[in-house]
């Protein structure tokens, strides 16, 4: 039996980021790990989650100097409860680190799905997926044959949106994102029926006319500011927004100046909602019984941007907001996942 895990690598935040955070923003670390009490389990992270509401958090919510949190996967090595077997798989929020030490209450333990990979629960399955899944059924409200704009259609959401709405009957399916290389991935291995780069110096509104020349009915928002405005103009009568984050001001320091066509949505009877995914956990167990047979089937395959090694999660969270993603931007830590233990196929 190996030697009980006492010590964890982690990254804190050394400084509150100015604009686009850099390297030394952070600091790497090692502390002692706690021994696990009765009812907690040491766990080994495999994979680790960047976003961005990271960036947001790091304005003032995160401590400084406290040791980071975010969506992982690991595997627990040392336990002291029964619903945590050693081996056993989980998802929890202890990321940013090496090893951490959970109570059952925090955590799930991965269900078994034949074919469909773990890491699928920090992309399709987890709260990307969901994301996507929530914008698409509970706050737009997707009816067949609607046509559907996806801004940030190259990451996270984006990609999962666009491949859900397809599931789902829509029409036409627009995206946008920062690069002819992602444009061309969009419209050629992710089911997109135009796309547009955002970043060519064009006018969005021109380029999103040209891509969706009959209008849009549902527009999934990744980014706010000038692409909401776009999408504002370019919505047909009783559309609907799912306005999921705002990239675009997130790193900007201030908010941008507000859509400047914000009246059109009395003209043209437009609902907008802003929603969070931490609302609709209930919609989980929707998810993965709508998305695992699609899984199984190879009907979607989930699409992660993988950083391989622990040391290098802040290269992973930087390069996700510059845009050098495609799909969802995850860390590899381990090898290869062992199997999980619980057998939960539908
Ligand atoms: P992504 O994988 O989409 O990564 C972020 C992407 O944003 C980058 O790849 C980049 O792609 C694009 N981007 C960066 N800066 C800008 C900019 N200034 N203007 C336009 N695009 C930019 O991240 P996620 O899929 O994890 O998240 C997407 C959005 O969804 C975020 O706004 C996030 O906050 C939000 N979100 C909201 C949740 C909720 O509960 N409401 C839950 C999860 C995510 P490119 O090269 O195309 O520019």
């Amino acid at each position: 039996m190996s030697a009980p895990v006492r010590t964890t690598r982690l990254i804190t935040q050394r400084r509150r980021p100015r604009g686009m955070p850099v390297p030394e923003d952070f600091a790497g670390t090692e502390l002692p790990l706690v021994a696990p009490a009765e009812g907690q389990a040491v766990v080994e992270n495999l994979w680790l989650s960047v976003d961005p509401y990271m960036r947001e958090a790091m304005d003032a919510e995160w401590e400084l100097g406290a040791p980071l949190e975010g969506r992982s996967i690991g595997r627990v090595v040392e336990s002291r409860s029964v619903g945590l077997p050693v081996g056993a798989l989980v998802f929890h929020r202890e990321g940013w680190r090496t090893h951490a030490v959970v109570s059952e209450a925090e955590v799930r333990v991965l269900p078994r799905y034949e074919g469909v990979a773990t890491e699928s629960f920090l992309g399709l399955l987890g709260g990307t997926g969901l994301t996507a899944y929530v914008a698409l059924t509970r706050i737009a409200r997707l009816r067949a044959g609607e046509a559907v704009y996806v801004s940030a259609a190259a990451g996270g959401v984006g990609t999962a949106a666009g491949r859900l709405a397809r599931l789902l009957g829509a029409g036409r399916i627009v995206g946008s994102a920062g690069s002819p290389a992602k444009v061309r991935l969009l419209t050629e291995e992710l089911g997109y029926d135009a796309a547009f780069d955002h970043r060519a110096g064009l006018s969005l509104s021109g380029q999103l006319a040209r891509a969706a020349p009959d209008g849009i009915d549902v527009y999934i928002d990744n980014v706010g500011g000038d692409h909401l405005e776009a999408a504002i103009g370019a919505m047909r009568e009783d559309g609907r927004i799912a306005w999921c984050g705002a990239i675009a001001q997130y790193n900007a320091g201030c908010a941008p100046a507000a859509p400047r066509n914000l009246f059109d949505l009395v003209e043209k009877s437009i609902r907008l909602e802003g929603f969070l995914v931490s609302r609709h956990r209930d919609a989980q167990a929707e998810l993965e019984e709508f998305l695992v047979p699609h899984l199984r089937s190879g009907r979607i395959t989930d699409r992660l941007s993988v950083t391989e090694g622990f040391e290098r999660t802040v290269d992973a969270f930087l390069g996700m907001l510059r845009g050098e993603n495609t799909g969802k931007a995850v860390v590899r830590l381990g090898p290869a996942d062992p199997e999980p233990v619980s057998d939960d196929t539908p």
